[in-house]
């Protein structure tokens, strides 16, 4: 509120100055217009203060801009003092009118997601070199260095400043609108308050008081008029609102973020285009520099896409491993063991019998009691080993099925043979030799329940996990250190 009273006052006092000293209007309202602009340059260089960490540099392209507005006004302070040319549109000072646009336009430009920076720096940097160019040859075709030669170059200049302001209010107002994060909300928010004031302030003074029979500064009270651009940017950085409550449809965030890149092509194809009456070949130069400019852009814009897609499907493959592996010892885990159960249950024309076993460490608790637990840890891994290295097939398919429980599906593989595959498996962890003086048989052993059965419509995989952990239970009451299997197995034959 105090920014908007203080803004309003100095807007007052430049009125009043105006009549107050009407003979000195001129350097009263050039005052004005040096102190306004330093102010706003003041308030642009606190924001980029404010905008860290890390500072937002696009507040810097702010001040590039209204330091050439300011390198303009002295130009034309010096034509009116220096030079005493009373010519309202000297060429020079229209130029840096039109160029102090250049730096801001580029801010606009600028992609919010700008990976490859370089390149897009790069082509940003060739493209603003090439605008500033066609300013140039765009300004003097119309204006000499002394001003405009009669009334319609006086309005042409006005027109083309009237433009050029006018995009870059609309592409501020773009960006400021399809914006989802806070520092681009701050950023454009003053560019577009600036950039809005300044078409709608500019337009009124050149054609209604310039072009309306007041050429010379100080010689109307409209003058203060021209304050008011550099007053609105002091005002909203100074006026920090809270997070607006509107957000924007998605679709066109993304649209105007996609788009923005081309504002700058697009500005070097309108003036390019302009010129080529006057000045062909550069005018054409100047139009394929965009085509290529903007095709460049949106090639370079893919690639980047193409490789963040790459980047976050071999993440997430990656992720989707972790899933279904046991992090302590890097055997399936349960939620695979489900899994491939169920596969294999279902698996079209299965005929075979699929075996199951269930092995379970004996005594563990007393291991862990007596070595810790980070050591039990170090023994389920090298158990994982172990079981793993040992006669596996490779349909068969190991998993840690919870806390020192391991699970083995065999498929195709009969009762006899899962027996036999788990005496296999028992025996050489015995022969392992990993001493645990708490267990009854001085080594580390493993106790295994094993099932089988014929995947059919009226049984289902938790039928065999439950077959397997009975199994299991019936061998850890008959002493441990043994395979079981059904109450009644068949006879034992070795496995294939
Ligand atoms: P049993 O012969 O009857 O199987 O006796 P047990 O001590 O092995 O059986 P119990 O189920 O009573 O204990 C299992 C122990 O396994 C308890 C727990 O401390 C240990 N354990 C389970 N998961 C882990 C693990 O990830 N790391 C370690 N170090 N120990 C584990
Ligand atoms: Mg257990
Ligand atoms: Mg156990």
């Amino acid at each position: 509120m105090k920014a908007l009273t203080a803004a309003a006052l100095i807007v007052a006092a430049h009125v009043a100055g105006l009549a107050l000293f009407p003979a000195r209007g001129m350097a009263v309202s050039y005052v004005f217009f040096f102190s306004v602009a330093a102010l706003a340059m003041g308030s642009v260089v606190h924001a980029w203060h404010r905008s860290g960490p890390p500072r937002d540099r696009r507040w810097w392209l702010l001040l590039a801009s209204l330091a050439l507005w300011v390198i303009g006004m002295s130009l034309s302070a010096r034509q009116n003092y220096a030079l005493d040319n009373s010519n309202p549109a000297p060429g020079d000072s229209m130029f840096f009118y039109i160029l102090y646009v250049l730096p801001v336009l580029v801010a606009v430009s600028s992609a919010p997601v700008a990976a490859r920076k370089h390149w897009a720096m790069g082509i940003d940097l060739i493209l603003a070199a090439l605008l500033g160019v066609l300013f140039y040859v765009r300004t003097f075709s119309i204006v000499s260095l002394e001003g405009a030669m009669g009334p319609q170059q006086a309005i042409d200049v006005a027109y083309m400043l009237d433009f050029e302001n006018a995009c870059l209010a609309v592409a501020a107002s773009l960006r400021f609108l399809a914006t989802d994060r806070s520092d681009d909300h701050a950023f454009f928010r003053s560019v577009m308050f600036f950039f809005v004031s300044y078409a709608f302030a500019g337009y009124f003074y050149n054609h209604y008081v310039a072009l309306g029979g007041h050429p010379d500064f100080g010689t109307s009270p409209w003058d203060a008029l021209l304050d008011v651009p550099f007053l609105a940017l002091f005002v909203a950085i100074a006026v920090r609102l809270p997070q607006r409550h509107w957000h924007p449809p998605v679709y066109l965030v993304r649209f105007v973020q996609s788009a923005s890149p081309t504002f700058l092509a697009m500005s070097v194809l309108g003036f390019g285009l302009m010129v080529i009456p006057g000045y062909p070949s550069l005018g054409i130069a100047g139009a394929i520099a965009a085509v290529i400019g903007i095709g460049l852009r949106g090639t370079l814009a893919q690639v980047d896409l193409v490789e963040e897609e790459y980047r976050l499907s071999r993440s997430r493959e990656e992720l989707q491993g972790l899933v279904f592996v046991d992090a302590l010892t890097g055997l399936a885990n349960r939620r695979a063991l489900d899994e491939r159960l169920l596969r294999e249950w279902h698996r079209p024309g299965q005929r075979e019998p699929i075996g199951l076993l269930m092995i379970d460490v004996d005594y563990f608790k007393e291991y862990n009691d007596r070595y810790g637990h980070l050591a039990g840890d170090d023994c389920l891994r090298a158990l994982a080993e172990t079981l793993t290295a040992r006669g596996l097939r490779p349909s068969d398919f190991i998993a840690r099925f919870g806390g020192e429980e391991f699970a083995v599906v065999a498929p195709g593989t009969r009762l006899e043979e899962a027996l036999a595959l788990a005496d296999d498996l028992r025996a050489h962890v015995e022969a392992q030799a990993i001493i645990h003086p708490m267990s009854p048989f001085g080594v580390l052993t493993i106790t295994i329940g094993v099932a089988a059965s014929q995947p059919s419509a009226n049984s289902g995989p938790l039928d065999l996990l439950n077959a397997a952990d009975r199994a299991l239970y019936r061998a850890k009451h008959a002493g441990r250190n043994r395979a079981g299997g059904p109450v009644e197995p068949r006879n034992e034959s070795s496995r294939a």
